[in-house]
């Protein structure tokens, strides 16, 4: 959750059609403004004394933090109080729709014969944004590429407003609409469209050069840390072969702590998976596809991330980059990254292996 100081998300709805003006209305919506919502995120969904949490408390029970005005009472601790999961938790915006929307402005302890239809369709609203957000952002890609072939793909683009006019609609319809969507074929159907979107971006990624070019600065192609990976600061670029694409064997692999210092991703498909705490630094991740992966712990001090596909600012609160780490257009250094990934981090690692 956020905190409740005035928040984006207040552009007005746009139409339900396919233009770029229309998703770049919604798209302003797709995210939280906790001043306007009944602190859905902090009772709603249950969670465990973990990594993540330091209690535990079953869905639909406030969380001991909430005040009585909806706000959180140890917002400005969150970290330091082990409340990992509350900051990168993201709603995109479906706290303030489900609350002022979906129910009209009430709450959930003013009428508590409403609390449980509100937690369940506040997870449904969740769902359908998070696909909103990944829609626009492929629809606005794809949309400026419009004349540049081999990226204009027509019949690909009319899929992918069909799926965002689809999802728009749900997200204004009543409780019992929204509570009778099946997610299941609705997730399959975003994925389809999103998946194809992601092929042929990552193929031809706007405003970088096509994966597997060089692009005029030499790539890492998988070195970890060692002489000539460009380890101890910013990428050695320029002077190396040509992009060298991570070994097959590496992506087909479980690639929780995968050790991918300075690998050559670019245009690689991440898309699900899970990199909890890999070492990533370095990594060249240009137009890398990142949708839904798990990025928590994951090194990213000094990669590369620009044209990522699909990045939300949660995935990068989750991990740990510095100043070196390039980001995605539109997402904002996490305030806790420190300024460099201290050597020794580095060494000490290296001596593991
Ligand atoms: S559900 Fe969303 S808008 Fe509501 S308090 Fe949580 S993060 Fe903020």
């Amino acid at each position: 959750m956020t905190d409740r100081g005035p928040g984006g998300g207040d552009a007005p709805a746009g139409r339900v059609g396919g233009s770029v003006v229309d998703v770049a209305a919604v798209a302003a919506r797709l995210r939280a403004d906790c001043g306007r919502c009944a602190g859905l995120c902090c009772v709603a969904p249950g969670f465990t004394r973990s990594a993540d949490f330091p209690v535990s408390k079953p869905p639909g029970v406030a969380c001991g933090h909430l005040t009585g005005g909806f706000t959180c009472g140890v917002h400005d601790e969150l970290r330091p109080r082990g409340f990992h999961g509350c900051v990168v938790f993201d709603c995109h915006g479906a706290g303030q729709q489900v609350t002022e929307v979906t129910f009209a402005g009430g709450d959930w302890r003013a009428d508590p014969a409403t609390a449980t239809r509100m937690f369940d369709v506040f997870a449904v609203m969740r769902t359908l944004h998070e696909s909103l957000r990944h829609l626009a952002e492929a629809l606005t890609l794809l949309d400026a590429a419009v004349d540049a072939s081999p990226v204009a793909d027509g019949k690909l683009l009319a899929a992918l407003r069909a799926e965002w006019a689809a999802a728009l609609a749900f997200t204004e319809a009543d409780a019992d609409t929204l509570l009778a969507v099946d997610l299941s074929a609705h997730r399959r159907a975003v994925h389809t469209v999103l998946s194809r979107a992601s092929a042929r971006l990552r193929a031809h990624p706007p405003g970088l050069p096509a994966a597997g070019g060089d692009g005029g600065r030499g790539a890492a192609g998988g070195r970890g840390p060692g002489p000539g990976s460009g380890r101890g600061g910013p990428r050695a670029r320029g002077g190396g072969p040509a992009g060298r694409p991570a070994p097959a064997g590496v992506l087909a692999a479980d690639l929780v702590g995968a050790r991918l210092a300075g690998a050559d991703l670019r245009g690689a498909d991440l898309a699900g998976r899970l990199l909890l705490g890999a070492d990533l630094r370095r990594a060249d991740l240009r137009a890398a596809d990142l949708r839904g992966a798990d990025l928590r712990g994951a090194e990213l001090g000094g990669a590369d991330l620009r044209g990522a596909l699909f990045v939300t600012q949660p995935q990068l609160d989750s991990a740990r980059g510095d100043t070196a780490t390039i980001l995605p257009a539109a997402l904002v250094r996490p305030a806790h990254w420190p300024a460099q990934v201290p050597p020794s981090t580095g060494r000490r690692r290296a001596r593991r292996r």
